[in-house]
């Protein structure tokens, strides 16, 4: 298998499977390691790997990722990169979940924004000994890591779209722009200013695309990033709210998941970004969207546009 993939087609898993001779669950917990190799954690030095199956055949990766020069609550989990990236590849429903270390009270905690979280079985492979590696491993329901749970229908109505679903905001761009970095220009993007006047529209576009797709049903404030490469490679990222609030993810995570998902190498070859979000929202990502990409990629120009929504009553222009 190829090192910097994060997906595995259900083809590819059967074929895998019968070449190796294992069955599907022992196939997903031998894949922790192999994940594990691709996580970038360099505050902690403790990387995760978490190998997830999803309800067609496909094998999904996720890893953590940390930030130096940010608090730690910038970081994504495992767990929170795994789905992210069933969100990226458009899988709905996350049945099975192999994780190198018990996920941490934040991770059970985000996974119950999927549909029938309790459900979701786990197995996690620091828990098992050696010689159980042979047998088939014994997965165990999200409910006995996390009982009583406070999830989405203690705030939302059972017909709202959870995480891994369809959502539409109804958002649409506002003629008006917020000026990103003003002044010299030229030190922007790393010199790749046309690459990205090219390519603006296009971003515009993914960002608010992303927003559409954002799950954030308890703030009602949906926003969205994309982020370009040297190349001209965008990548979406749509901020994802928990229940309990903190472990939500923000636009920027998100997009550094697929960046990193789709074989991302360096965080400095980001070279451009678009944030689309709510004028008057009560949740604003754009300070915090400005301080982690600062960071990851100092050089990056991001740009805001501000959304309408038909949610709090504004009509759409005609
Ligand atoms: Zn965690």
């Amino acid at each position: 298998m190829d090192g910097a993939k994060f997906a595995i087609e259900a083809s590819e898993v059967e074929s895998m499977v019968k070449e190796s001779g294992l069955s599907v669950l022992q196939l997903l917990t031998s894949l922790v390691k192999p994940a594990q190799n691709l996580a970038r954690p360099p505050i902690s030095k403790f990387s995760v790997g978490a190998v997830g199956l999803g309800s067609d055949g496909r094998i999904f990766f996720g890893v953590n990722l940390e930030f130096p020069g940010l608090p730690l609550h910038h970081s994504v989990h495992a767990e929170q990169f795994l789905a992210t990236n069933l969100a990226v590849h458009g899988e709905p429903r996350l049945l099975y979940i192999a994780v190198s270390a018990a996920p941490c009270g934040h991770c059970r905690q985000f996974l119950q924004e999927l549909r029938n979280a309790s459900d979701i079985q786990i197995f996690i492979t620091s828990s098992s000994s050696e010689n159980e590696s042979q047998e088939p491993p014994k997965f165990k329901p999200l409910l006995s890591i996390l009982p009583n749970p406070f999830g989405p229908f203690d705030l939302l109505d059972k017909e709202t779209p959870l995480l891994l679903e369809p959502h539409d905001n109804g958002l649409w761009l506002l003629s008006e722009t917020i000026d990103s970095n003003s002044g010299n220009s030229s030190n922007l993007c790393n010199g790749l200013c046309e690459l990205f006047a090219k390519n603006e529209s296009m971003l515009k576009i993914s960002a608010l695309e992303a927003a559409n797709n954002s799950h954030a049903l308890y703030s009602g404030c949906p926003s969205g990033v994309a982020l370009m490469d040297v190349e001209g490679m965008i990548y979406r990222g749509s901020y994802m709210e928990s229940a309990a609030y903190n472990p939500s993810l923000g636009p920027v995570q998100a997009a550094l998941v697929s960046y990193v998902a789709s074989g991302g190498g360096g965080y400095d070859r980001i070279v451009a970004g678009v944030l689309v979000e709510k004028k008057e929202a009560v949740v604003r990502q754009e300070d915090t969207a400005r301080l982690l990409l600062k960071a990851v990629s100092p050089k990056c120009e991001l740009q805001v546009f501000h959304c309408g929504s038909g949610l709090n009553g504004c009509k759409r222009p005609s």
